[in-house]
């Protein structure tokens, strides 16, 4: 018992002094960029991590909370409820649309237009309008999800005439690169894209190259690992990401 206790003192230190970490860096990237700390929220991307570590999370202030998978959401939101709000991050197929209206606040990956009808649709008879951020495929990789740069106004104008979604941004995920920098070019397109929508919101940054999107203007960065440590190889059947 004394030293199961003493292993959770320890998981709660090392969550709080990441978090600790994780604030300072993103403060020491405001200072160098001119901006100020209380525009970039936070986002911890809790898959794959268990109940009680993200209750450290949130007990060290993390302001918001990221899942990629609507099944995986579920029995978290069921049991921690929204402690702060809940943010997808991950790929949705439009028949989970419901669900994901019911457990999410944010819908960061909104990727085509059948996807924003059908949130628009599922929200509305909830009596609820979505918080959304249009997923955009930056580096125009065949592989990736999100809409190509050159579909983004046709959707987005589409998207406009919907009650029941609010899109507030962009949001993607950069090509894989050799290191943070190599992400920088990529997120600055994406700001690019961002400003000429006219939109306020810019969802970029992970662990590894949240410092560079936050100099080029991220507002929300998505920090999985530098808080919960490195994710347990997934269960069979489970896509790594
Ligand atoms: C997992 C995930 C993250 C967090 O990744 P880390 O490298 O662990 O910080 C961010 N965004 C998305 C879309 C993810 O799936």
């Amino acid at each position: 018992m004394l030293e199961s206790r003493s292993r959770n003192n320890g998981l709660m230190l090392d969550i709080q002094e990441n978090v600790e970490r994780v604030r300072a860096a993103i403060e020491r990237a405001c200072l160098r960029s001119g901006r100020d700390p209380r525009e970039v929220l936070l986002i911890a991307v809790s898959k794959t991590v268990d109940l009680d570590r993200i209750r450290l999370a949130v007990d060290a202030g993390v302001p918001a909370l990221g899942e990629n998978r609507v099944q995986e959401a579920k029995d978290k939101v069921a049991l921690l409820g929204h402690p702060v709000p809940w943010h997808l991050v991950g790929s949705l197929q439009t028949n989970k649309a419901r669900d994901a209206v019911r457990l999410f606040d944010w819908i960061q990956s909104v990727d085509r237009l059948e996807l924003a009808r059908e949130l628009d649709s599922r929200a509305r008879a909830a009596g609820r309008v979505v918080e959304a951020l249009l997923q955009v495929n930056v580096g125009e990789e065949p592989q990736k999800g999100g809409v190509a740069p050159a579909e983004m106004k046709a959707v987005l104008d589409a998207a406009a005439a919907l009650p029941g979604l609010r899109i507030r941004g962009l949001m993607t995920i950069p090509p894989l690169g050799p290191d943070a920098e190599a992400a920088r070019p990529h997120f600055r397109r994406l700001r690019g894209l961002r400003d000429a929508a006219g939109l306020p919101h810019l969802s970029m940054g992970m662990s590894g190259d949240f410092e560079v999107a936050i100099e080029e203007g991220a507002t929300m960065v998505r920090v999985g690992t530098a808080i919960f440590g490195p994710r347990q190889r997934p269960a069979p059947g489970r896509a790594a990401l």
